[in-house]
């Protein structure tokens, strides 16, 4: 099917996560899909997808980078984006090479790369917890002389895979080890660590659009006080109650960091600690949508500004729609449910999530596990069960109605008797 819109390619989108393409048929923009290597698409398409192109980007990466150019040359599109975090600098060297618009590969890297990013945020001279980088097995004492607790990180993770604190110098080697062993069997054979000087302080994520080295803050949300040992997310309510001076501090650090990393356009995502409880102090910047598409269901309800949409276009090589200046007051409240595991085994039911699909509050239950799939016990992750996404007039009525989910939905668990 052609069309006169412009074309942007989607990289490794969950298809289950309806928003972006929904945004996509908004805006007026096609998709060419490149599928997940875990969720190859049949049947019908996601809507605005016309296209869909099958990519390796781990086994063959510059394969991958032959075939985009070579669909280029005959289905010129004129973007390329991802909401997935790991294929954000594939993305970029994809966009550099075709000569699309894109962040380029070295913002790109520093946006992916703890080490990178705290160091180039400590130039900068933002807020950065001490930190070493372990670049080799073995490479542990280094870290020791930082103040306990800490946090080991994998360079290149995501979603907290891995991400273990350690109490104390005595505990560290050991946790250590442990985030080697995940790093070699869950993200790939990462070898690179980061450990840093713990964060203490409530949890928060911040929606940002740049647009031409523009940072448009949308919205601030609350994401819970994780306390680790390991780092579950749980929930995340927006517009965060906090008062406008914290608010605006954190508006001036996430601007920043997008300069400090040459962040200059497109849609970010950016998790912060109020250390103390009023000083901001990042723990990552991602050059995506965050939450693959969560953020655009928060930051649209929050502030009214298609964020999806505004984000394809700026792929495509468009202005973002004049939707304001500044950052946006509320128009309402969104939230998500991230339902905890609550322990481990074979899943034989779970309670109270059905019934949400009727309730007016909610939008979506994404439902990732079902009766039958077995959990693993932690620092194994198996992934989240279920993810309520829900609206409301504030933040306030979201925080009753997450105390409701915490008493109504529940996993009952077998044991399990294999390791599938
Ligand atoms: P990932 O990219 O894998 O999500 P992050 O660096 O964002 O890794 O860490 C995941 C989670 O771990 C954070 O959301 C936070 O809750 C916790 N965390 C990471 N680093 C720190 C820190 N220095 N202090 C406190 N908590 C941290």
């Amino acid at each position: 099917m052609t069309t006169n819109n412009p074309t942007v390619v989607l990289v490794y989108q969950r298809t289950s996560l309806p928003w972006v393409f929904e945004s996509a048929e908004r805006a007026g923009i096609d998709l060419v899909l490149v599928p997940r290597p875990d969720e190859p698409v049949s049947g019908a398409l996601p809507p605005a997808v016309v296209d869909v192109l099958p990519l390796d980007l781990d086994a063959d990466r510059a394969g991958a980078l032959e075939t985009l150019r070579k669909h280029h040359g005959t289905n010129p599109f004129q973007g390329i984006v991802t909401l997935y975090d790991p294929a954000v600098p594939f993305v970029a060297e994809a966009a550099e090479l075709l000569g699309l618009p894109g962040i380029g590969r070295d913002a790109a890297l520093g946006a992916q790369d703890k080490r990178l990013m705290r160091e180039r945020l400590s130039e900068a001279g933002l807020n950065v917890p001490r930190f070493v980088r372990l670049n080799g097995p073995g490479e542990w004492e280094a870290a020791k002389e930082l103040t306990f607790p800490v946090v080991v990180k994998p360079a290149t993770g995501f979603s907290s895979l891995g991400v273990t604190k350690a109490e104390t110098p005595e505990t560290l080697e050991a946790v250590v080890e442990e985030v080697r062993q995940i790093c070699a069997t869950k993200l790939g054979g990462v070898d690179g660590l980061v450990v840093e000087e713990y964060l203490d302080g409530p949890e928060f994520a911040v929606e940002s659009l740049a647009h031409g080295g523009e940072v448009r803050i949308l919205s601030i949300g609350y994401k819970g006080d994780p306390e680790g040992p390991h780092f579950e997310e749980s929930v995340y309510r927006a517009p965060a109650a906090l008062p406008e001076d914290v608010q605006e501090d954190i508006r001036r650090e996430v601007a920043a960091a997008h300069r400090a990393l040459g962040v200059t356009d497109g849609p970010t995502h950016t998790e912060l600690r109020l250390r103390g409880g009023v000083t901001p102090y990042l723990l990552e910047l991602g050059a995506r949508i965050g939450g693959s598409g969560v953020s655009h269901y928060i930051a649209s309800h929050v502030t009214g500004v298609d964020f999806a949409a505004q984000a394809l276009r700026i792929a495509a090589g468009l202005a973002p729609e004049s939707t304001g200046d500044g950052s946006p007051a509320p128009v309402g409240a969104a939230a998500n449910y991230i339902v905890p595991c609550g322990g481990f085994g074979r899943i034989t039911a779970i309670h109270g999530l059905d019934e949400l699909r009727n309730d007016p509050r909610v939008d979506h239950v994404v439902q990732m596990l079902f009766p039958g799939d077995v959990v693993r016990p932690y620092p194994d992750f198996t992934g989240y069960p279920a993810f309520v996404l829900s609206r409301h007039t504030d933040i306030a009525e979201a925080e009753e109605f997450h105390r409701l989910l915490e008493r109504s939905v529940r996993i009952d668990y077998a044991p399990a008797t294999d390791a599938s």
